[in-house]
Parts: C-alpha cells; sequence; structure tokens
C-alpha cells in the first residue's frame, strides 16, 4: 500500500481500513478451525469399522460405548486420514493414545480402568 500523501489519500486510505475490518477475516478462520477439528469420515467407514470391530474397540477390545475414530499412525507422525489408517477406538483408549504410534500404546490400563468401572 502506498504511503498517502495529500489528505484526499489519506481519507481513501481509512475508508478503505474500514471497509475491511478484521471481523471479515476472522469468521473464515473460525470456520476453518472447526472444519478440522469436526473431521467427518465417509458413513461406509463407520458403519464397516463398526462391523469388523464387532462394536468393540481395536486397542482394549470392549465394547464401546460409542466409537471414536482413531488415527492409527496419528496425523502429527504423519499417518493419513485412509482406511487402512482408521480404527474404531473408545474415547478412553482414543484419548490415552494420544498421538503415541500404535505400537507404543498399551491398552492394558485402560482395559483395567473400564473393566474396573464396569464391575462396579
Ligand atoms: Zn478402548
Amino acid at each position: 500500500m502506498k504511503r498517502p500523501k495529500t489528505p484526499e489519500q489519506r481519507e481513501r486510505l481509512i475508508q478503505k481500513l474500514i471497509a475491511s475490518p478484521p471481523s471479515r477475516i476472522r469468521p473464515e478462520r473460525v470456520r476453518a478451525r472447526k472444519a478440522k477439528s469436526a473431521r467427518t469420515y465417509p458413513s461406509k467407514w463407520l458403519r464397516d469399522i463398526w462391523r469388523e470391530q464387532h462394536g468393540n474397540c481395536f486397542y482394549c477390545k470392549l465394547r464401546m460405548e460409542y466409537m471414536t475414530i482413531d488415527h492409527k499412525v496419528p496425523l502429527s507422525r504423519g499417518g493419513k486420514t485412509e482406511r487402512r489408517n482408521v480404527v474404531g477406538a473408545c474415547e478412553p483408549c482414543n484419548t490415552a493414545k494420544g498421538s503415541l504410534m500404535p505400537e507404543d500404546f498399551d491398552p492394558a490400563p485402560v482395559r483395567a480402568f473400564r473393566l474396573g468401572r464396569i464391575n462396579e
């Protein structure tokens, strides 16, 4: 943007800035962020995963109260959202696994916790 020289140019610049306030940018940023976190998956994947795992968590093998989708190789480690990299996991396992690689995640404590809770 050129530096305004005359009062008229200055006024025009101010009008231009007013015409494009940050609020015009922010909603888009919010939408972009929401779209990323509220990731959706093809409903076929969800049905197939549920059926293949018989409604049980991929990690602790216990019944999923509701299914969350876990990336075996986490996105943060270069994993992709593709069918062979996603499994159904119970929420405690998904939370506990975080961004661990599948071989580094031990679901035993989650399983024990869930069994304990179920037996209560
Ligand atoms: Zn689990």
